[in-house]
């Protein structure tokens, strides 16, 4: 009875391991979302709208000062001139943005360059779309590609690439150079890119966010997509936007029109004064999650694990054969939630050939108690798959 792509696919890892946590009580380090409330203004403006303001349907594309808010921040965040009125549509969420972008792009039968570890959402998404998935395999721990990778995905098929940047899980930060090869053979293929950048405001250290849009020949062959979920910590909101230039903008929105047509309208208005009055937020957010990663890091490594780098977004990873566990990522992720109290996320679930089966991503946007006892309960998870 069901369409066999669907019909065929398990349940996402994340509600999986955040349903197993609930079970369990255990520590949920697994699903990315932030255990602080979010910013109180934001939430404030919200409330305001929902009681104040219209209830009914917003504009199709998005409410006009959302749609203005978000051209203004890219162009004071990442010198991007983008006209409101015909390169910016809102969605429910980058996970519509993504699913527009597929259904509005893809003819049944192009190939569509995709790198593992895949967002889970990417692949059944584009195979619906009729795409023909073409896979490049990133590893650890630089988890990069380059050119004798790409010239054995991209073909004269090729229509679109999907480039999550920066990436979750890896919490890589592509730079200038990977991004130019990319865009190099973007505009060869005559492809367009779809960007996930819903972690663009999430870097540390020196790691800086370049977006793909900026590159020679790219402003017109791609599509940005972002999320105030992510922007401002608020990942139930399901507030995204699509970025593109205007011709493809236009096919982006009928695709839109049909997923959910809009948004809810107090959300739209709250992420616009978000935008527009977050200064400290934007200053502040990250570096307090690079608190945070450097408390799970430490808190990791005087436990005996050997930490990937993070440059970004709320995970971080361990290699598991590096520090003492012999068991695959699933097994370990299972042991630690069943018998240890903690959850995290296996990152084979994230490949769909010849998974990497060693690392676990952990979220670190929790409180120092929670990473601190965290840390310790993987430990004890590490002693019970050892048998002590
Ligand atoms: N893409 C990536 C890479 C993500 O990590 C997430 C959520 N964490 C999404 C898309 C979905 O974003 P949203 O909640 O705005 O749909
Ligand atoms: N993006 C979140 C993560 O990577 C999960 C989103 C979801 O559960 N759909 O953990």
């Amino acid at each position: 009875m069901a369409n066999s792509i669907y019909g065929a696919l398990p349940t996402t890892i994340f509600t999986v391991m955040s349903g197993r946590a609930r079970e369990m009580g255990a520590i949920n380090l697994g699903q990315g979302f932030p255990d602080e409330p979010g910013p109180r203004a934001i939430v404030e403006a919200a409330a305001a709208a929902l009681v104040d303001g219209s209830n009914q349907y917003p504009p199709m594309p998005g409410l006009p000062e959302l749609r203005e808010a978000v051209a203004a921040h890219y162009q004071r965040h990442q010198g991007l001139a983008l006209d409101p009125r015909t390169e910016v549509t809102v969605t429910s969420g980058a996970t519509e943005a993504l699913a527009c972008a597929f259904l509005a792009l893809i003819e049944p039968g192009d190939e569509v360059v995709l790198f593992q570890p895949l967002y889970d959402a990417y692949l059944p998404m584009v195979r619906r779309a009729g795409g023909i998935a073409r896979l490049a395999r990133l590893e650890p721990p630089h988890w990069r590609f380059d050119r004798a990778m790409l010239e054995s995905v991209f073909s004269d098929r090729t229509r679109l690439v999907v480039l999550n940047n920066p990436l979750n899980p890896t919490a890589t930060v592509f730079g200038e150079a990977d991004l130019a090869l990319l865009a190099e053979f973007c505009v060869r293929h005559d492809a367009v890119a779809v960007c996930d950048e819903v972690w663009e405001q999430v870097t540390f250290g020196n790691a800086v966010h370049r977006s793909l849009i900026g590159f020679p020949g790219m402003r017109e062959r791609t599509v940005k997509i972002g999320s105030a979920g992510k922007m401002f910590a608020l990942t139930g909101w399901k507030v995204g936007w699509l970025l593109a230039a205007p011709a493809l903008t236009e096919v982006l929105a009928k695709a839109h029109q049909f997923l959910t047509f809009t948004t809810a309208p107090n959300l739209q208005a709250a992420v616009a004064f978000g935008l527009l009055n977050s200064d400290d937020w934007f200053a502040a957010m990250p570096r307090t999650l690079e608190a945070s990663r450097d408390r799970l890091s430490q808190a990791l490594s005087a436990e005996g694990f050997a930490v990937i780098p993070s440059d970004g977004t709320y995970f971080l990873n361990v290699d598991l054969s590096a520090s003492g566990v012999a068991e695959d990522d699933t097994t370990f992720a299972m042991r630690c939630v069943n018998e240890a109290g903690v959850a995290g996320i296996p990152v084979s679930a994230f490949y769909e050939s010849e998974p990497v089966r060693n690392v676990l991503r952990l979220c670190f946007a929790k409180r120092d108690e929670t990473l601190d006892e965290g840390a310790r309960r993987l430990a004890k998870a590490r002693d019970l798959a050892r048998g002590r």
